[in-house]
């Protein structure tokens, strides 16, 4: 990748927003500079005003096809929907004598701007009528059979023209004749947001009642946006004050927003500077667009059907890929798209693809590219040729495997992979390239599978340290045919292995390289419950274990101890089994639960004695068993199960404290680099978003799935000062915290992260 092509940035989110047009920017600076006037002045400033305000209300019209009827200029869609939501239902409160309970309709996949301020107006006006979801298809499209059987009861409903994540674009007319030969009074909206620019309207032309409008989703500026109010429709101004806007819609107008959308509008109406393209050039984007993708990511799953969506929208899914990891990835490349909706971005799972009925995994993973009428055969180029680069990249670190890459990096030490709270982890011994998985989830079978065969790992063992309640263990689908002729118990631990004896204790353990790995039975959460300590061969056969990290399972959980109330389980056991592992490791040897439930990686019995009185007395002896016992009944009654709708296997307790570290920053980074001795400037993101795009001053690259491995490495050093950044500042972040609380003194981190340090 060049350089430029590093630097520059691919934006493909014209669905959340658009850039505005040079000549609308042009156009609202000369309003705010030149004609500033207030349109209800009449001296000559307001009157050159007030004529752009009319001439752009005339461009609505003819844009729209809105010949009778009003066009009001409104601050975006959301006041829009807000006006046509009030006015309808204002009237229909009156008009309804029914018998009947009365109902609104909206269509399933509708912006949350329109359920949300029905609601709102329903419980404002005191008019309780039932807020009815329409069902749509796979495709999106709304089940007419619904609408015919429910709207003879409607007050209103409101449907959209086409949808922001998917751009399925619904059959307006089929709709219309749905509609009104079922019900010619109820009222009518449609959002028109997505449509503008992309669909032709007619609006007069239907009995469509009210239609929003917004400037920004085609570069007109934000804060600037329309309603069409049919001829006989009810109207109830939804802002009173000054009678702007012959008293429809008070406040002094928006004039700068106003100028930008008059150029848009002579864009649209083939009198501008030509920078929007029509239709068929827009679908050979979308063609180009979706080719690129296949051919970078040939499972990818495409959750639109383009045979009913508007070109401009694409919205897939890579399996194996969390929409997080592709959001990341691309951004890195410096291509903006959107998991979702860009309103809904902390949301997990997309409620639009939930009502197509798409699988979950699918919507859980959407990711939504989306490009405007202005976008142009190179920025498209551009757009294909870094989705290529962005495949290549998890290809470098064995996300994917390519073949015929040859510079992979090359994979040593500690892996953590996360599912949820579950953790998995993969140890390598660089040099021999043998391999352990412990702790094995069914949902990283494709990625593990991947990165052994990519970095040709030899695997000697997969294993459980426990039965699992809360899900299944998927150990079978990763072993080779050696692996699975070797004959191991139930957890995957080798029946035929040589042993040692440490302090007293008979300890079987199998070789990964130059390292072994120790079993100690360690039963209590369940009675199978075993840990595993991965130390030097050499120091092993010295009669210790001078442990780099130990695989507790549910023995003792970051913030808690593993819960002791399943059938199998034992607490008096698990007493045992604490002040066993304490003797065997001390305090200061690096844990490596099954869980982590507060992104903490890793841990010591240190940092868990300092929070978990519980541990604390029994490691000190200063707990009897009784004691324990009872007290441990009482840890296991809080915990409450299905959080995220995962079985907890631990009651959280005591995993709020803050730990103490630096934000810096984009001012204070550098004062802060010159003034510490010795800073190391460690960049926290994935190997394939650094591969892609890094300052070259970072001294490390350390993702978040190598940070127990960074941490085991940097543990002598706890005092050297590190700097963390990221994409945004929250990965940094979670990592700071990780380590303040492991004793890391002097962590800093950059507040905003990448983004917001340029
Ligand atoms: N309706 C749809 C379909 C949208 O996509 C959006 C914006 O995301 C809105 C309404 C809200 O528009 P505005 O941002 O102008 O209030």
């Amino acid at each position: 990748m060049t350089e430029q092509q590093q630097l520059s940035q691919i934006y493909l989110d014209a669905n959340a927003t658009t850039p505005v047009l040079p000549a609308a920017a042009q156009a609202a600076l000369e309003t705010m500079q030149t004609q500033f006037g207030n349109p209800s002045s009449s001296h000559i400033t307001g009157l050159q005003a007030k004529q752009i305000m009319e001439q752009t209300r005339g461009k609505a019209r003819k844009v729209i096809g809105a010949s009778s009827g009003q066009v009001i200029f409104t601050s975006g869609a959301t006041e829009g929907i807000q006006t046509a939501i009030l006015s309808a239902l204002y009237q229909a409160k009156h008009n309804y004598s029914s018998e009947k309970k009365p109902c609104i309709l909206y269509g399933a996949t509708e912006h949350k701007a329109v359920p949300e301020s029905l609601k709102h107006w329903n419980h404002i006006l005191d008019i309780h009528a039932e807020i009815k979801a329409i069902p749509v298809d796979k495709d999106g499209m709304l089940d007419m059979d619904y609408i015919a059987k429910e709207v003879p009861n409607a007050l209103m409903i409101c449907t959209m023209a086409v949808n922001n994540e998917t751009g399925a674009e619904q059959d307006l007319s089929k709709l219309e004749q749905v509609i009104r030969s079922n019900n010619p009074e109820t009222f009518w909206m449609v959002d028109c947001v997505q449509a503008l620019g992309k669909v032709e309207l007619d609006i007069t032309n239907t009995s469509i009642d009210y239609a929003p409008f917004s400037g920004h989703k085609l570069y007109a500026m934000k804060g600037i946006g329309f309603v069409y109010i049919r001829e006989q429709a009810p109207f109830t101004p939804f802002i009173a004050g000054g009678g702007q806007e012959s008293g429809l819609r008070s406040g002094t107008e928006n004039l700068p927003g106003l100028a930008s959308l008059n150029m848009i509008f002579d864009e649209l109406l083939g009198q501008g500077t030509g920078a929007f393209a029509d239709k068929a050039t827009l679908t050979h984007y979308r063609a180009q667009l979706a080719e690129a993708l296949t051919t970078a990511f040939p499972t990818i799953v495409f959750n639109n059907n383009f045979a009913c969506s508007v070109p401009t929208t694409l919205n897939f899914a890579i399996p194996g890929f969390s929409a997080k990891e592709i959001l990341d990835l691309f951004d890195a490349a410096n291509i903006r798209v959107s998991s979702g909706s860009a309103c809904s971005s902390k949301v997990t799972g997309s409620f639009v693809l939930d009502a197509m009925g798409l699988p979950r995994a699918q919507s859980e993973a959407a990711i939504r590219l989306s490009f405007g009428p202005a976008a142009t055969q190179h920025e498209i180029n551009d757009a294909c040729e870094r989705i290529a680069y962005c495949a290549k990249a998890l290809g470098h670190s064995c996300l994917v495997n390519m073949n015929e890459l040859d510079n992979k990096s090359t994979l040593d030490g500690l892996v953590q992979f996360k599912v949820g709270g579950s953790c998995c982890w993969l140890f390598v011994d660089g040099d021999s390239r043998e391999a352990v998985i412990i702790e094995p989830l069914a949902e990283l079978t494709q990625r593990l599978l991947t990165v052994i065969e990519c970095q040709g790992l030899k695997l000697k063992a997969v294993i459980d340290t426990h039965g699992h309640a809360d899900h299944a263990s998927s150990r079978t689908q990763l072993l080779n045919d050696e692996l699975t002729a070797q004959k191991t118990d139930h957890l995957g631990w080798p029946k035929h292995c040589e042993t040692t004896v440490i302090a007293g204790h008979q300890l079987a353990f199998i070789e990964v390289g130059q390292f072994a790995l120790v079993k100690v039975a360690t039963p209590g959460h369940t009675e199978d419950s075993i840990s595993m300590s991965l130390c030097h061969k050499d120091e092993l056969a010295a009669g210790k274990i001078n442990s780099l990290y130990t695989f507790c399972g549910d023995l003792v959980l970051m913030g808690t101890l593993g819960r002791t109330n399943f059938e199998s389980s034992d607490t008096q056991k698990m007493y045992h089994s604490l002040t066993l592992l304490h003797s065997l490791l001390g305090n200061d040897s690096l844990l490596c639960p099954s869980h982590d439930y507060n992104n903490e990686f890793v841990t010591t019995l240190d940092a868990e004695m300092k929070r978990n009185k519980l541990l604390a007395d029994v490691l000190t002896q200063s707990l009897s068993l009784k004691t324990f016992i009872e007290q441990k009944v009482q840890l296991d009654n809080q915990i409450h199960d299905e959080k995220n709708q995962e079985i907890m296997c631990g009651a959280l307790t005591g995993c709020t404290q803050k730990h103490h570290f630096i934000e810096l920053n984009k001012d204070t980074l550098q004062t802060h680099l010159e003034t510490h001795q010795n800073v190391q400037l460690i960049d926290i993101r994935e190997p394939h978003e650094y591969a892609l795009n890094h300052a070259q001053q970072f001294d490390k690259n350390v993702p978040l799935t190598r940070l127990a491995d960074f941490i085991a490495a940097q543990k002598p050093h706890k005092s050297q000062p590190l700097v963390l950044v990221c994409r945004s500042g929250s990965r940094s972040s979670v990592a700071a915290q990780a380590l303040a609380r492991l004793g890391f003194d002097q962590v800093a981190h950059l507040k905003g992260g990448y983004a917001l340090a340029h």
